[in-house]
């Protein structure tokens, strides 16, 4: 395409999306142009190295290419779309992590770091996924291999909710802090740790399994993990759906709003109503995650306990003031101060941030082992 003449400039430029060269010739004068769209940070060429990011959610791809400076170049999202044949599924991911690559005008040779931001449990250094529960008939898989064949780059498998964790950590409410408890807060409780400036994963990665860490000891209600009183039992998105399908009210609004299959969304709703069953669920809500992150403060005394998706929805008045009152009761007598309870801020960023941040750990030898 490069030749004596320009060449119409805009989304139709081969390979860019977000910016784009214009050339033309001026006697025997070669001229370059760049023009750049302002919703992304322009490609330079001369930094050091672009990172190219999978979050392979439930329902979601998420694809992000970014620079060395955290800047993010190009983006895209499509569904996950499990088919059950795991070779078909990578297949699909990796033409879109090529045209991605493209579209940020760039070759694969040029890409350092490969992230892949995945559901676990995970075998991170054989590279291999191990019966992710989002994609069924997956198994054992081999994950890294079909992008090295394509990546000469260190590519790196994460768990995604260490990923987030350290996307918001980085880029979100976790800015600046060297100490970080991260809760994900939505179907399922995962979590991750910053500790000292670093993700801890400790023993086979299970640091930051923070939706089983046990909150109610007698008669605890049975969490998807087998045990029983794990804070997932009674925080987690789906089985509060299951709790609310049994236990809201036939008048309540609640039941309004979500009828046979209310969800926490509809507690939300409803409590911003007045409704007393969805504020009484609410305050429970806010019971067990207070109590949870009361023991995880007196193991690790983190800056900030970044709080995901329902805490979010829930918001102030509903959920972090009278949750960070209950902290304090908990912690008593150390001052509520020492400890921030914040929402995370990335929000439909996230996954893109999340991809981003399992690159960079291809590029850390010291977060990359375990
Ligand atoms: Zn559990």
């Amino acid at each position: 395409m490069r030749g004596s003449s320009c060449f119409p400039i805009g989304r139709g430029c081969p390979g860019l999306d977000e910016g784009c060269t214009l050339l033309g010739q001026l006697g025997r004068k070669r001229l370059t142009l760049k023009l750049f769209w302002p919703r992304e940070a322009p490609l330079d060429r001369e930094q050091s190295g672009l990172r190219l990011g999978l979050d392979v959610g439930g329902t979601k791809v998420a694809l992000a290419v970014g620079d060395a400076a955290g800047r993010i170049l190009a983006r895209r999202r499509q569904p996950t779309r499990a088919s059950g044949d795991p070779a078909r599924d990578l297949a699909d991911w990796l033409g879109a992590a090529r045209a991605l690559v493209s579209q940020a005008g760039a070759q694969p040779d040029e890409i350092a770091a490969v992230g892949l931001s995945l559901p676990g449990p995970l075998d991170r250094a054989a590279g291999r996924v191990l019966d992710p529960p989002n994609l069924p008939g997956w198994g054992h898989v081999d994950v890294r291999k079909p992008f090295a064949e394509v990546f000469r780059a260190p590519i790196a498998l994460e768990n995604d909710a260490n990923a987030a964790a350290l996307a918001e950590w980085r880029h979100g409410a976790g800015r600046g802090t060297r100490d970080l408890v991260y809760l994900t807060m939505s179907t399922g409780i995962g979590g991750g740790l910053i500790l000292g400036g670093r993700l801890h994963r400790g023993v086979d990665s299970f640091a930051g399994e923070l939706g089983h860490v046990r909150i109610v000891w007698e008669e605890g209600a049975l969490c998807g993990c087998g045990r029983r009183g794990c804070l997932e039992a009674y925080a987690g998105g789906a089985n509060w759906a299951r709790r609310l399908a049994a236990e809201a009210p036939e008048d309540s609004r609640v039941r309004e709003l979500g009828g046979v299959t209310p969800r926490p969304e509809h507690v939300v709703a409803a409590a911003e109503a007045g409704d007393a069953f969805a504020l009484a669920e609410l305050d429970r809500f806010n019971t067990f995650v207070a109590r949870a992150i009361a023991n995880l403060f007196f193991a690790v005394a983190p800056e900030v306990v970044v709080l995901g998706t329902i805490a979010v929805g829930a918001g102030e008045a509903l959920c972090f003031q009278p949750l960070r009152a209950k902290v304090a009761e908990l912690l008593a007598p150390v001052p509520a101060d020492r400890l921030r309870i914040a929402p995370a801020e990335l929000g439909e960023e996230l996954p893109y941030r999340a991809a981003l941040a399992a690159a960079e750990t291809a590029l850390d030898p010291d977060a990359t082992e375990g």
